[in-house]
C-alpha cells in the first residue's frame, strides 16, 4: 500500500511542493519499499532512530530532523542530516553550527513558528524570528543557513482556525523572504491538513500516516 499512498499524494502536489516521508517509528523494510517507489526525502523525530535508519539505509536519501531538538544530540546527525525543521532557540542555532563546523558542512535548518493557539510548549514567536534574523551574532554564522520556517496547526477539526493559523505564517514568510535570500522553504502542512496548507502557499508537506499508516507508539 506505501506505493500506492505515494502515488496518490504525489499526483496531487504541484511542482513546487516537496513531499517528506514521515517514517518515524517506522520499520526499515517499510522506508525501503518508499525508497523503492521512487521517495528520497524521508522525515524522523528522533535523532537516534534518524541515525540508526541512515546507517542502513541508501546513502541517497535526504533526511530531514522534523522533531523537537535535544542540543545534546546534535552531534549524532550534523554528518548528514539535510533540512532540521524544528529549531527553536538560537541556543540550538549555536550547537548546530558548532556541530557543523566539525563536518565542514554547512547545514540547512527552517525555525519553528508557534502558529497554534493551542498550548503548545515548541516553536518561536514571530518578533522572536524577527530578532534572531536580524541580530549581528545571527550573521555571524557561517556553517548554517536559514532556508525557511517551519510550523504546526492546532490540532482540530475547524477548518477556519487551521487556515487562520497557516495563513499568519504566510504572511510572516512573505513579510521576511525580500530581505533574507536563502528562503526557498515553508514547512507546513501533515496528512490531516496538507491540502489546506498547500492553499496557504506551503512549499514543503510532511506526511507519515496516509502514506506509512497508523503508528503504533507501544511496539
Ligand atoms: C509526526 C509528524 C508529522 C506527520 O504526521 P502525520 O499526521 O502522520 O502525517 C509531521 N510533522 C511533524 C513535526 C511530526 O512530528
Amino acid at each position: 500500500m506505501i506505493k500506492e499512498n505515494l502515488q496518490q499524494i504525489k499526483s496531487q502536489l504541484p511542482e513546487k511542493v516537496t513531499l517528506v516521508a514521515v517514517s518515524k517509528t517506522k520499520p526499515i523494510a517499510d522506508i525501503q519499499e518508499a525508497y523503492d517507489a521512487g521517495q528520497r526525502v524521508f522525515g524522523e523525530n528522533k535523532i537516534q532512530e534518524m541515525a540508526t535508519k541512515y546507517e542502513e539505509l541508501p546513502k541517497d536519501i535526504q533526511w530531514h530532523m522534523i522533531g523537537h531538538l535535544q542540543r545534546n544530540k546534535v552531534k549524532y546527525m550534523a554528518h548528514f542530516v539535510d533540512l532540521i525543521h524544528g529549531v527553536d532557540s538560537f541556543k540550538t542555532l549555536l550547537e548546530i553550527e558548532k556541530q557543523a563546523k566539525k563536518h565542514n558542512r554547512v547545514i540547512n535548518c527552517l525555525l519553528q513558528a508557534r502558529i497554534a493557539q493551542e498550548e503548545t510548549k515548541f516553536g518561536l514567536e514571530f518578533s522572536e524570528i524577527k530578532a534572531i534574523l536580524d541580530s549581528e551574532e545571527f550573521k555571524q554564522l557561517t556553517n548554517i543557513k536559514v532556508v525557511g520556517l517551519m510550523g504546526m496547526a492546532t490540532f482540530t477539526d475547524n477548518t477556519t482556525q487551521i487556515k487562520e493559523e497557516f495563513t499568519s505564517l504566510q504572511n510572516l514568510y512573505d513579510e521576511l523572504q525580500p530581505n533574507n535570500s536563502h528562503f526557498t522553504t515553508l514547512s507546513m502542512g501533515m496528512s490531516g491538513d496538507y491540502e489546506l496548507a498547500m492553499e496557504c502557499g506551503s512549499t514543503m508537506i510532511r506526511i507519515g500516516s496516509s502514506i506509512f499508516g497508523a503508528r503504533n507508539y507501544f511496539v
